[in-house]
């Protein structure tokens, strides 16, 4: 590390820069040995050596029993520690809440999810289903050795970059809510004052999918009663000039349609949304739609192709604006089947101008993926920036 002065301040600086420095190695070539950690960062081992005890003492790194049958004194592989500090997720969907806590590594060691009807009500409604199931998460992630050291809030709709809910179309009492400090508090009893923050359910699911290894460049659709999409460029989440890049489900399809919740017309939501695919199919829930899809029934066949035609028009849109070379379809959409998927596919094949093909692929997280990317983003920050 170069161009810090020396001093105490600078000293401190360069101290956090090469904790975090470390972290991050250990993170991407775990198992792994000081003696590389030194060869990958440039660092001497001496140095490595102290940070890596700090990291220990933090409980961000854990140390492996010594690897055996190698000539010489055996070293223990260092890891991120499975136990200590964790990221938590939760979720607050239309008709459900759900709670999630990852590892450092990010992997998931607690889900739960309940239905919880509070489409109608006011935030109190929904936060306090939210704390009970947290509790019962972060008590199971506890007996792991797991604590909660920061939150991050999934919700169906446009927030700002204060972690305000400006506008949830499908949850029409949730407006103006600032979530994070909403959560927070309803969190804090279960979690203490760690730090929460909001996102949007379709970015946070973007996230999961990117941890899950979709590649660099890809657009992820959520479908449930609402349609989201989070964009990921670069590997980076993409999130627009205020964070509330994504809103897919209102892009128009069909200009004379039938009037949209957000106060518009025709917009996506309304043909490739839950509620009027299972209206236009004739069948009551989801579980049914999909037994009847598979057995080819003619109503629910037309429904669900007419929705993923819908979907791959919008998708198309976004695509050639963005250029974009893959779709992941997530939330609920798998759960309609290759009929819906092949319907998307066929719709973007037709209306991407560029040559190269689109990959279109259906998400294999399923539903909890939201849930589980706001927990990751929270130990990506921890592992990104470590311990102060
Ligand atoms: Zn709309």
């Amino acid at each position: 590390v170069t161009g810090a002065r020396p001093g105490p301040a600078g000293q401190a600086t360069v101290r956090r820069h090469n904790l975090a420095l470390v972290l991050r190695t250990v993170a991407a070539e775990e198992p792994v040995s000081r003696a590389r950690v030194a060869a990958r960062t440039g660092l001497t081992r001496g140095t490595v050596s102290s940070l890596v005890d700090e990291l220990l003492a933090a409980g961000f790194v854990a140390e492996l029993s010594p690897a055996r049958g190698v000539p010489g004194r055996p070293a223990s592989p260092l890891q991120l520690n499975r136990a200590g500090p964790a990221g938590l997720g939760v979720e607050i969907g239309v008709d459900a809440v759900g709670a999630c806590v990852v590892d450092l590594s990010g992997t998931v060691r607690a889900l739960r999810t309940v239905r919880s009807g509070h489409r109608d009500e006011p935030p109190a409604a929904a936060l306090e289903p939210l704390a009970r199931l947290t509790a019962e998460v972060v008590a199971e992630a506890g007996g792991q050795g797991l604590r909660v050291a920061g939150a991050v809030a999934a919700l169906p709709g446009v927030v700002g970059p204060d972690g305000v809910l400006e506008r949830a179309p499908n949850l029409p009492r949730w407006h103006d809510v600032d979530v994070a400090a909403r959560v927070g508090a309803a969190l804090a009893p279960v979690v203490g004052d760690v730090v929460v923050r909001a996102g949007n359910e379709a970015d946070l699911a973007a996230l999961a999918e990117r941890e899950a290894g979709a590649g660099p460049d890809f657009l992820h659709v959520s479908g449930g009663i609402g349609v989201g999409a989070g964009v990921v460029l670069g590997g980076r989440p993409f999130h627009g000039a205020g964070g509330r890049a994504g809103e897919l489900g209102h892009v128009v399809v069909d200009p004379d349609g039938p009037p949209c919740s957000c106060g518009g017309r025709g917009c996506l939501e309304q043909s490739a949304g839950l509620e009027p695919v299972l209206r236009a199919a004739g069948v009551a829930d989801l579980d049914a739609l999909a037994t009847a899809v598979e057995a080819g029934d003619a109503r629910c066949v037309a429904a669900v192709t007419g929705a993923g035609r819908a979907l791959g028009v919008a998708v198309a849109g976004a695509l050639n604006l963005l250029d974009v070379p893959a779709v992941v379809l997530g939330g609920a959409y798998p759960r309609l089947g290759p009929t819906f998927a092949d319907a998307v596919e066929q719709e973007v094949a037709l209306r991407v101008v560029w040559r190269s093909p689109v990959t279109v692929r259906v998400s294999v997280l399923g539903e909890g993926a939201a849930l589980r990317g706001a927990a990751q983003s929270v130990v990506r920050e921890l592992v990104d920036g470590a311990p102060a």
